[in-house]
């Protein structure tokens, strides 16, 4: 109960600095342009600023809302070709990224596929932000009978070890002002781990500094239900 109640407070302070950061620099900027009496240039630098600090705010409150309603409501799961979630995954992801490529053209999933498709987004995206531009990420798929594995696997700047546990924690960021650079807060891994889950699923990592990182995610097959699969050795 106390591990809990100091979650939920850390929860709330994370979220709660998350949530001042932008608005100090929405507020600052917006009473700059206030003022009457600014340049052309800085009036096209607090409008930067104000935009994509309320992306960030708006992201923020999307991711949010996803987390907090896989907590009240389990996503209703349905046998969907995977082929169709790798697909629109390939529309929202910027061009020149990987996809993975299908093990075999009729495999099928027992998913919420949006969710499936916001998950696989969150990590190729975060692989390719922690890849330099001559580095490598990659999307293996696996498929036996029981489940299906998929490895999002970078060459980019790794994850030290003693962060590795907590990073799947909300609001947890390895480098904070990188990441808030990038438009995040530390909320994708935690929401990637909770859709895992809600898939009867797990979700792990494993990563060496310097090297890269690997994230693979495993679901069952549709005719396996969660405790089938947790019986089963660890791929
Ligand atoms: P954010 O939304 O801020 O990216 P995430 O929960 O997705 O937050 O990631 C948490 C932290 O883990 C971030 O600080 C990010 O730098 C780090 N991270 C996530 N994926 C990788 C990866 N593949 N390689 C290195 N660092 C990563």
């Amino acid at each position: 109960l106390q591990q809990n109640a100091r979650q939920k407070d850390d929860f709330v302070a994370a979220f709660t600095h998350e949530l001042k950061t932008p608005m100090t620099s929405i507020l600052g900027f917006a009473d700059i342009l206030r003022s009457g009496e600014v340049s052309p240039a800085t009036r096209r630098t607090a409008a930067d600023y104000i935009y994509h600090e309320s992306k960030r705010l708006e992201a923020l409150s999307g991711n949010l809302l996803a987390l907090m309603g896989l907590e009240q409501q389990p996503p209703q799961l349905e046998a969907v070709p995977l082929g169709r979630v790798l697909q629109s995954l390939r529309r929202a992801l910027p061009q020149g990224s990987p996809v993975p490529t299908l093990p075999r053209s009729d495999a099928v999933v027992l998913a919420q596929p949006e969710l499936l498709c916001d998950m696989l987004y969150n990590l190729i995206q975060n692989a390719r932000k922690a890849t330099p531009a001559d580095g490598k990420v990659e999307v293996l798929l696996d498929e036996t009978p029981t489940r299906l594995t998929i490895r999002v696997q970078d060459t980019g700047c790794g994850i030290p070890p003693q962060e590795l546990a907590r990073i799947t924690e909300p609001f947890y960021m390895v480098d904070k002002s990188r990441s808030r650079r990038q438009g995040g807060s530390g909320l994708g891994l935690a929401l990637c781990s909770r859709i895992a889950q809600a898939h009867g699923g797990t979700l792990a990592m494993e990563s060496e500094l310097g090297k890269g990182t690997t994230v693979t995610v495993t679901l069952p097959a549709p005719n396996q239900t969660a405790a089938e699969l947790a019986q089963e050795e660890p791929v």
